[in-house]
């Protein structure tokens, strides 16, 4: 495969989940790159890989549970999922640039409040419980964990707190980075 750029890993290295894959296909017409395809039954839409994205742990594509941590994309992963591959000094953590706890953040709030009722492993805006499904831009704080949808902080975290607080908890030094940049939402 040339003209691909080189050795940055593949997506299908990264997020695998049963069934799917990244189809790779520089040449042709029609795909993205990170374009997550069903095997044999046709293209995931963006939304759906979104969504995939949001609601499974990258390492382990089980759905969510709690605790859940957030990498510095905002990806999320099960955090005993997650542990399981440091001690085992996983490759696939490597080349996602995670060696220790430090790079990656937990989310705060370790209750059933985090997840959107009635959808498995679904996070919620923890402030307007809007799901994070991909239908939404989402933020997270990488200080404290929190996460929010876009539109929400505009509309009310503003009003709650200064540019240096976290917009749901209050946190001073607020970092706040997008979730899944590469695959959000326009
Ligand atoms: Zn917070």
């Amino acid at each position: 495969m040339g003209g691909d750029g080189g050795s940055i890993p593949g997506r299908a290295d990264i997020v695998r989940v049963k069934g799917y894959e990244f189809k790779r296909n520089l040449g042709g017409m029609g795909y993205d790159p990170n374009t997550m395809v069903l095997k044999e039954r046709g293209a995931l839409s963006p939304q759906e890989a979104r969504g995939l994205a949001l609601t499974r742990c990258r390492v382990s594509q089980l759905p969510l549970h709690v605790p859940i941590v957030l990498d510095r994309s905002g990806y999320p992963y099960n955090k005993e999922e997650l542990l399981e591959r440091m001690l085992a000094k996983s490759d696939v953590l490597k080349s996602l640039g995670i060696k220790s706890l430090k790079d990656v953040v937990t989310i705060n709030d370790g209750s059933e409040a985090l997840f959107a009722p009635f959808a498995n492993g679904t996070l919620q805006c923890q402030l307007t419980g809007v799901p994070c499904n991909g239908s939404k831009r989402f933020l997270f704080n990488w200080t404290c964990g929190c996460i929010f949808a876009e539109k929400a902080q505009r509309e009310i975290g503003q009003q709650r707190s200064t540019q240096q607080n976290c917009p749901v908890c209050g946190a001073p030094n607020a970092k706040i980075l997008p979730m899944i940049p590469d695959l959000a939402p326009p």
